[in-house]
């Protein structure tokens, strides 16, 4: 980004840069978590679950490549060390050490959950004072939103009864 593009960001650069590299480490391992589960799951509704985890694992992806655009953009360096995501991030990784589909969709809507605050805390420090990192974050606000709604119903649905 040149000089007058940096210019209007109205946040500390720094700052700014280590909360996206801290959600950087967080999509990271977001990744990974719903690439390993749609692998390994199991029970009830297996190919939708694992069909769900799978699309997610790539939306993720695509937030650490926008994440990492911007990152770039104001002249930082995203992280360049894996063995920094799990120090860095805000929600963790939590291990899908149960490959039960219930339990895979119970564990990744808690790291929605915690994905949805972690951004609404970056939109609220960026809000008015930097459009394109506001709007960025906006666009993944949306999908974690989402991404929480689509497991939510999935659960509810392997909770319904057929009659
Ligand atoms: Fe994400
Ligand atoms: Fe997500
Ligand atoms: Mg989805």
């Amino acid at each position: 980004m040149g000089t007058k593009g940096r210019d209007i960001v109205g946040v500390d650069l720094k700052e700014l840069v280590k909360l996206l590299n801290k959600a950087l480490a967080d999509e990271w391992l977001a990744y990974y978590q719903y690439w390993a589960g749609s692998k390994v799951a199991v029970g009830r509704m297996r190919g939708i679950v694992a069909g769900e985890l799978e699309e997610h694992a790539k939306e993720e992806f695509e937030h650490a490549e926008k994440l990492a655009e911007r990152i770039i953009q104001l002249g930082g360096t995203p992280l360049i060390n894996p063995k920094q995501w799990e120090k860095e991030a805000n929600c963790g990784y939590d291990e899908p050490a149960s490959p039960n589909t219930k339990k895979l969709l119970e564990q990744n809507i808690k790291g929605e959950q915690c994905a949805i605050e972690v951004y609404r805390k970056i939109l609220k420090k960026v809000e008015g004072k930097d459009v394109l990192t506001a709007h960025l974050v906006l666009e993944i606000l949306e999908d974690e939103v989402k991404h929480e709604e689509d497991l939510e119903a999935i659960l509810q649905d392997m909770k319904t009864k057929v009659e």
